[in-house]
C-alpha cells in the first residue's frame, strides 16, 4: 500500500432561481454555489455528494470521467436536495458504482414532506430529473478505498438534521458537507439557537482533526480549500445567533450579516429565513 489517496473538488457555479424572493430584499433569487468532491487512489474513486440539477449532474459526470478511475461509491453527506437529486444522472454514467448514506439521512430523504419539494421543485423549472434516486442506507462507519479509511463522521442537526462529514486520514482531507461554509452565507433559516449551538461542535470536531484540507458543501467559487473557513463558519453562526438575540426586524438583520461578511457570496434572504 505505497500509493497515496488524491482529491480533486468540483464548484457548481450559483444559479437563478425562478420566483419571488421569500422577503423583499437580498440579491436576485438564485442558489448558492455548491461543491463535490472526488477522492481517489491509483484505480478506483469515491464521489462525495451529487448536485442538484440535470445540466450539473451531467457536467459532473464529464468530470468525474475525466480521472480515469473507476467510481466504486457515491456518498451523500446529508438529505438536502442540492446534494443528491443529481444521483439518477451520475449513476445513468457510472451504472456499477454504489450511491449510500447514513440510515439517518436516507430516513430523512424517505420522509421528505411531498409539499415543500414540490414547491423547491418549482424554482428550478425542467431543470431537474423527474425520476429522483435516494441513497442506499450505509451501516458502516467507515468507507475503504485502496486499502485507505474514509471515515464517516455523524454530526446531527446543521444545515439539516443527520448532517454527516467525511474525514480522510491518510491526506489530512475533511470534506465537510453542509457542516461547513466557506465564504459563502450560511443556511441558517432552518436552524433554532439549539442547533446553532449543536453546529458550532459540529465544527468543533472538524477543527479537532486538524485537517490539512476542508472542502465546504458551499463556497464562494475559487476559494482555497483551507480549514480556516471553519473557524470563519462559527463566526458567522455565533454573530447571527448574537444579532437575533438582539430584536432587530428581519430587514434589519440581514443587512447586519451582509455588512458584517461582505465578501461573502449569496446574500440571499431564502439562506436566513427559510423559504416560508
Ligand atoms: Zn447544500
Amino acid at each position: 500500500m505505497t500509493n497515496r489517496l488524491e482529491f480533486n473538488v468540483f464548484t457548481a457555479p450559483a444559479k437563478a432561481l425562478v420566483g419571488e424572493r421569500p422577503r423583499p430584499f437580498g440579491e436576485p433569487f438564485a442558489f448558492d454555489a455548491g461543491t463535490s468532491t472526488l477522492i481517489y487512489g491509483e484505480y478506483d474513486a469515491v464521489l462525495v455528494d451529487a448536485f442538484h440539477t440535470t445540466a450539473e449532474a451531467a457536467a459532473l459526470a464529464d468530470w468525474v470521467a475525466l480521472h480515469h478511475r473507476n467510481l466504486t461509491t457515491i456518498y451523500i453527506t446529508h438529505g438536502h436536495l442540492d446534494h443528491y437529486f443529481g444521483l439518477t444522472v451520475l449513476l445513468d454514467r457510472f451504472p456499477t458504482a454504489r450511491a449510500i448514506a447514513t440510515p439517518g439521512t436516507v430516513a430523512e430523504i424517505r420522509a421528505a414532506d411531498p409539499d415543500m419539494t414540490r414547491v423547491l421543485l418549482g424554482l428550478l423549472p425542467g431543470q431537474v430529473v423527474p425520476n429522483i434516486t435516494a441513497p442506499q442506507p450505509y451501516d458502516n462507519d467507515t468507507i475503504t478505498l485502496e486499502g485507505r479509511e474514509l471515515r464517516i463522521i455523524e454530526q446531527g442537526r446543521t444545515d439539516f438534521p443527520h448532517s454527516t462529514s467525511l474525514h480522510v486520514p491518510s491526506i489530512d482531507l475533511v470534506v465537510a458537507g453542509d457542516v461547513l461554509y466557506n465564504k459563502c452565507h450560511m443556511y441558517v433559516g432552518e436552524t433554532t439557537a439549539d442547533s446553532r449551538d449543536n453546529w458550532i461542535a459540529a465544527l468543533d470536531r472538524l477543527a479537532a482533526l486538524q485537517p490539512k484540507y476542508a472542502v465546504a458543501g458551499h463556497k464562494k467559487t475559487g476559494e482555497p480549500d483551507t480549514p480556516d473557513a471553519i473557524a470563519q463558519s462559527q463566526n458567522y453562526l455565533r454573530h447571527f445567533s448574537r444579532l437575533q438575540r438582539s430584536g432587530l426586524s428581519d430587514q434589519e438583520l440581514f443587512d447586519e450579516m451582509g455588512e458584517r461578511f461582505p465578501d461573502w457570496v449569496s446574500h440571499q434572504s431564502w439562506l436566513m429565513f427559510g423559504f416560508s
